[in-house]
């Protein structure tokens, strides 16, 4: 847990997001400014700052995100129709918490290159 980490507050319960996935290892809740109809954000409970800072423990956890975001776009419907996930990473990709997590898009058609 990092004090001054905005998505460890949401694992402490300090701040209450609007939670749509709980598990021992993951937390997901709606984005506060979706870019899509869908936009979740799966989140790994233990603070890691960036994707450079993954060791190769961490791939069950990695392994974790990715299946809960599965999960998730088949309960919110979007699964079949496609959705996109999205790991940015510094500054460069636009990340802008720097606790790893994993953006659920979808509800519209993706367009690529992304922006
Ligand atoms: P990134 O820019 O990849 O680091 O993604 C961070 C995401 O966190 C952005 O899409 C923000 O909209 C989202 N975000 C920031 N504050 C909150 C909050 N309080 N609740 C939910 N999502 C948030
Ligand atoms: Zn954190």
């Amino acid at each position: 847990m990092a004090t001054d980490c905005l998505f460890c507050k949401m694992v402490s319960g300090a701040i209450k997001p609007a939670t749509v996935h709980e598990d021992d290892d993951v937390l997901a809740f709606k984005d506060i400014n979706p870019q899509a109809p869908v936009h979740v954000l799966v989140i790994s409970k233990r603070h890691i700052a960036t994707l450079n800072d993954l060791k190769p423990a961490d791939a069950a956890l990695v392994g974790k995100l990715v299946l809960a975001a599965g999960k998730i776009a088949r309960e919110l419907g979007v699964a079949d129709g496609g959705y996109r996930t999205v790991m940015n990473c510094n500054a460069d990709a636009g990340q802008s918490v720097w606790h790893v997590h994993l953006h659920l898009l979808g509800g519209r058609v993706m367009r690529w290159p992304p922006g």
